[in-house]
């Protein structure tokens, strides 16, 4: 037996009862005559006692020779500590070691297993076992696992059935890139790493499993923006003989659940909010409503004077900043600055101060009379105290810039507070996105999406005017699921893949298999995925995932620890039929 308690779990009540625990060394005090060693492990920490009068010589060497993060077996007696330490769940007691038995010795560890550390976070990846030795990521996989837990038992109870389905598949165009896996056995052949179990999950409806779900990894192998995994986990689910109501209702369950369960947090029933509203009203099509600064579409009020700037745009746009009055010419310069940098890409901002007394001071006075700042004022809703601030130019890009200094303007104010949660469903996406890369429509969900009940005929015409039945679910400015209501009949997936550019013996040859098993009885159904790291992340209080990832990958999408990807050598390439043909 190499304990018969943890290190989380002495108290005074054990106190004079012999026992052996095992575990790190966080640290220790050596005073000469008397050495104490904190000892650790995933349940906590318990202080042990080695003093000149009570232990023998050797393990008194023994005990001031030991380092951070051996392992050790200690036997001994729980005794009551002369200096209580409050702060510690086992600060009441101590253990007078009488036998200590190192386990394994260890090298010094290159950054503090502190909750603070020194290390920094390149490094902390490559030592990340090291990494997980400290509260904060040990905590975040706890949490993580506590969340799965609660989403099993909850889609269990609802009846949801988890299936696997597998990781060599075929390529599925969900809109990103796949990763490919070379198949020995099939010369010249690659499998694809799914980019989710869309099809799949639709196949096992089609077999009758009514209710799937599945806490599954997803592949796609994108450009890595902050915070993004070439590998995560979603929470996959899909449902038969239902519509989107059912659909809205079953999640929203689940989601009310952890919020409950995880969180202790009761909220309303989640608003529900068009697409084409989102973004009108904040630019974006995943809100952050903890916190108002709506958008004021000021085309009306603001062209038509001798302003080119905004007479030329397509979208004049304002929000008005709450207390923002005071800001001073200095830090609204700076304001402006930032709406510039190139990862936001605004040209300039033009701003009015919403004075005390009800007059305005605008950075365009020349152009706009005290009457013009005042309708600003009503459109955005400035209050006396606040300042507008105007953005205009190209719709999309002049709502996405206005959206990213809505964010950072509530961010500096602190109305992001993580421990308020407020989701809401975004409906009604549009069916088609335009790319201008190839200058195609591409499915803005998934080819498998069908459109809103009506609206197939809109396709020869305005494509672009196609609203699909599918919906995302936001959590605090983020989407942390989305999905839709499903195509299950062979003639309208083809049609499908025949506006979105595929020849009939593309579609054939890529989802033959789905359209075939449409002939055989396919139910309606439909469903979503929750994109679990994101989620898991923000019940936390946190915005990124990495912390909730045992093993996460960095932004080149690198292992740095098991330092992957990794080269193979010869005798594999040639295994696999593969010849390489590197550029340098
Ligand atoms: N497969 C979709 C995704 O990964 C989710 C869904 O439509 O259920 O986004």
């Amino acid at each position: 037996m190499y304990r018969s308690h943890n290190c989380g779990e002495l108290r005074a009540s054990h106190i004079n009862t012999e026992i052996t625990l095992a575990g790190w060394v966080q640290k220790s005090r050596d005073k000469g005559f008397i050495v104490w060693v904190d000892l650790r492990d995933r349940y906590g920490m318990t202080q042990l006692v080695f003093d000149e009068e009570r232990t023998s010589k050797e393990m008194m060497k023994q005990a001031q020779d030991l380092g951070r993060e051996f392992v050790i077996q200690v036997k001994g007696k729980v005794i009551e500590r002369a200096s209580k330490n409050p702060n510690m769940p086992t600060g009441d007691i101590e253990i007078l070691v009488s036998e200590l038995t190192i386990l394994n010795e260890a090298k010094l560890p290159p950054f503090t297993i502190e909750d603070e550390t020194d290390g920094g976070e390149e490094l902390r990846m490559k030592y990340r076992y090291l990494d997980i030795r400290r509260n904060p990521v040990k905590d975040s996989l706890i949490f993580r696992h506590k969340v799965t837990q609660e989403v099993r038992n909850y889609l269990s109870k609802e009846g949801f059935i988890e299936v696997e389905t597998p990781y060599l598949i075929k390529s599925t165009p969900e809109g990103a890139r796949d990763f490919v896996v070379p198949s020995r056995m099939n010369e010249g052949q690659f499998y694809a790493l799914p980019q989710s179990p869309q099809t799949f999950k639709q196949l096992l409806m089609v077999g009758g499993m009514d209710k799937y779900f599945q806490i599954v990894k997803c592949f796609r192998d994108e450009d890595l923006r902050a915070d993004r995994q070439p590998e995560f986990t979603q929470i996959d689910c899909e449902m038969a003989f239902i519509d989107q109501e059912d659909i809205l209702n079953a999640f929203e369950g689940l989601t009310r659940y952890l919020l409950k369960e995880i969180n202790g947090v009761e909220v309303e029933k989640f608003p529900r909010m068009l697409y084409d509203d989102a973004m009108r009203i904040y630019g974006n099509d995943k809100p952050d409503i903890r916190f108002g600064m709506e958008f004021g579409e000021l085309n009306e009020v603001a062209q038509h004077k001798e302003f080119n700037v905004f007479n030329s745009a397509e979208l004049v746009v304002g929000i008005a900043v709450p207390g923002g009055n005071s800001y001073t010419r200095k830090e609204i310069d700076k304001l402006i600055d930032w709406v510039r940098r190139p990862q936001v890409g605004a040209l300039g901002m033009v701003y009015s101060r919403c004075n005390d007394d009800g007059s305005y001071k605008s950075s365009v006075d020349k152009f706009y009379d005290q009457d013009d700042l005042a309708k600003w004022a009503e459109v955005t809703g400035a209050k006396p105290g606040d300042l507008v601030c105007v953005l205009s130019g190209d719709t999309n890009k002049v709502r996405a810039q206005l959206s990213a200094l809505r964010m950072e303007i509530a961010e500096r104010l602190g109305l992001r507070n993580p421990k308020t949660f407020a989701p809401l469903w975004v409906m009604d996406f549009p069916l088609l996105e335009w790319d201008e890369d190839s200058e195609r429509f591409h499915a803005m969900h998934h080819p498998f999406t069908s459109p809103k009940p009506g609206q197939l005929e809109l396709l020869k015409t305005n494509p672009g005017d196609v609203k699909a039945n599918a919906y995302d679910l936001v959590l605090n400015g983020n989407e942390i699921g989305g999905g839709s209501i499903r195509i299950h009949d062979k003639e309208t997936q083809a049609l499908m893949f025949d506006y979105l550019g595929f020849t009939p013996e593309e579609a054939k040859a890529q989802f033959g298999f789905l359209m075939d098993a449409f002939e055989y009885g396919a139910p309606p159904h439909g469903g979503l995925a929750f994109g679990l790291d994101r989620l898991v992340a923000i019940l936390g209080g946190q915005e990124t995932i990495r912390d909730f990832i045992a093993f996460p990958k960095n932004n080149n999408g690198r292992d740095v620890m098991i330092d992957a990807p990794a080269p193979i050598d010869d005798d594999q390439l040639k295994e696999l039929s593969l010849k390489l043909n590197l550029k340098s």
